[in-house]
């Protein structure tokens, strides 16, 4: 589903939500222990939120 879409567009577009699931790619506000999408234990942020 996401398989063309580049990282960089999705920092672009989705800068209220800097922590992503490294497994599946959905983005969040908030860091998650577990990623409510897919379940995996990756949800880090993308870049440092100053
Ligand atoms: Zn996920």
């Amino acid at each position: 589903m996401q398989s063309d879409e580049t990282s960089e567009t999705r920092i672009g577009t989705d800068r209220a939500k800097p922590y992503e699931c490294r497994t599946c790619g959905a983005g969040y506000a908030l860091e998650y222990y577990v990623c409510p999408e897919c379940g995996g234990f990756s949800v880090e942020r993308r870049y440092p939120v100053n």
